[in-house]
């Protein structure tokens, strides 16, 4: 009887240890995508999500027909879809990569069980994380809260372990398939996407040629140039890891057999880490989309929503010259430099007052890295409310930030042309204004605490 692989975030073949254990069961392996956008809890995916993962399921189509298989896509509740394959197919086996959002895992586990019951193999593997999330805990047994000892137990915990290599084979099914081109993924009317195009390829193949590239030429100037937003010094990985086109075993192993050290590396090899930290902080906080971590911040007055500031803020016309620039990034290219996110993000939730959990969503839509764990992770960072949060005290000044990091203004140019001209928009709020209102409504939070 075949085995089902169920690719979900990890859209590759090498270093997929679902796939391999099924080639090594022996028998044809049934390859499986499901597009689910009806099972409850399971957060529909934003449109540069869609647009990427259109450009990775085909990639990942013409690898696995390079392997002699085919991939089999269909759409519906997941649950459902992979049990009907089971029945059509006759599958023996079922072999998936852990997911750890808590809808993803409840589903998961539900789906296990009732296989299980119905005397099928089932194997989940852990594919997608360098450290499973219930293995680090503090010397009380529980999660840590803060960056710096969570890193230092997994420097502490056993080594990552090789990546695997791809199958050099696998038997096909002979199993119908939905067409890519049904699901409309892509952006048509209007088509917003030739940024996207021009700044990305999605696919394994685009993201090991990244990694080299960035090892060997970029590496060394990582930590000098890795808050510079004019310069490209950064891995531009993050998408490829989402969609788990790289894994981040093949990642810390590239650097392992490249022997990088220095600076640069020790830098790079920590920000895997934070993408670890948000993982895990997801792993034991599931509502991290839509929940204060840190609970004394309900108590935060946020005054009602002014849909004309967040516009502004979206479009990139708030008349702060570093804002507009990061959010026309963001949005002609899907992607947004991380010095620039931390601003925009300041931006919106101290000078403008508005809930974090708007531009979270508008990131959520717009980003092709966007995910469960990192993005609310990282919104609630700059809130304050999250887990080893930034003081919320902390309200970074956007003209500062654009000395200090964009010094030549070269950045801010580069998406706001009209800057210095009539053009140009005044600023929609007062800086120093606006920063004292927001020092003064987080007094409700300390008072909460
Ligand atoms: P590099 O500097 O080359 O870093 C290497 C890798 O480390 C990244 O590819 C990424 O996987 C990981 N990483 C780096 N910084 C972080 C971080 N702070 N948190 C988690 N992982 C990190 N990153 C996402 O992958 N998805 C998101 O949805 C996301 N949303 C964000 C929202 C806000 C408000 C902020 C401030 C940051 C967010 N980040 C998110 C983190 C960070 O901005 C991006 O990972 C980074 O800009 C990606 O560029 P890079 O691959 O060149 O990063």
């Amino acid at each position: 009887a075949p085995s089902i692989v169920w690719f979900r975030d990890d859209l590759r073949v090498a270093d997929h240890p679902a796939l391999a254990a099924a080639v090594e069961r022996g028998a044809p392996v049934v390859c499986v995508y499901v597009l689910d956008e009806e099972s409850p809890g399971i957060r529909p995916l934003g449109g540069a999500a869609k647009w990427w993962l259109n450009g990775s399921l085909t990639a990942l189509g013409a690898a696995l027909d390079g392997l002699g298989a085919r991939l089999v896509l269909r759409r519906g509740p997941a649950a459902r879809v992979i049990r009907s394959l089971v029945d059509e197919t006759g599958a023996g086996a079922v072999f998936w990569n852990r997911r750890y959002g808590g809808p993803e895992r409840r589903l998961d586990a539900e789906l296990k069980q009732a296989f299980r019951d119905d005397g099928l193999i089932v194997q989940s593997f852990a594919a997608n994380l360098l450290f499973e999330p219930w293995t680090i805990r503090t010397g009380q047994g529980t999660p840590f809260s803060v960056f710096t000892p969570f890193w230092r137990a997994c420097m502490h915990a056993p080594e990552p372990r090789h990546p695997l290599p791809a199958p050099e084979k696998i038997e096909p099914t002979d199993v119908a398939t939905e067409r890519l081109d049904d699901w409309s993924l892509l952006p048509t009317r209007p088509d917003w996407a030739a940024g996207l195009r021009e700044a990305w390829s999605p696919g394994a193949v685009a993201a090991h040629e990244r990694l080299r590239g960035f090892l060997a030429d970029d590496l060394a100037d990582y930590a000098d140039g890795r808050d510079r937003p004019a310069r490209s010094a950064t891995s531009r990985l993050s998408p490829h890891l989402r969609w788990g086109e790289l894994s981040p075993h093949e990642v810390w192993h590239a650097m392992r057999q490249r022997r990088v050290h220095g600076e640069g590396a020790n830098r790079f090899r920590t920000e895997l880490g934070w993408r670890e930290f948000a993982w895990h902080v997801l792993f034991h906080a599931p509502e991290l989309a839509t929940t204060n971590w840190r609970g004394e911040f309900d108590a935060f007055p946020w005054p009602r929503l002014h849909p004309a500031a967040l516009r502004a803020w979206e479009e990139g016309r708030t008349g702060v010259p570093l804002v507009d620039a990061g959010m026309r990034e963001l949005w002609a290219t899907g992607t947004m430099h991380n010095r620039v996110r931390m601003v925009v993000a300041s931006f919106l939730t101290k000078n403008l007052l508005i809930d974090w959990r708007r531009g979270e969503q508008w990131f959520w839509d717009t980003l092709v890295d966007a995910d469960a764990a990192s993005n609310p992770f990282n919104w609630q960072w700059v809130a304050g409310s999250g887990a080893d949060a930034a003081p919320y005290f902390r309200v970074f000044n956007p003209e500062l930030q654009a000395t200090k990091f964009d010094p030549d203004g070269e950045y801010v140019r580069r998406w706001v042309a009209e800057i210095g001209t009539d053009e140009y928009p005044e600023p929609i709020v007062d800086l120093k204004q606006t920063r004292a209102a927001a020092l003064a409504a987080y007094e409700h939070v300390k008072a909460a605490a």
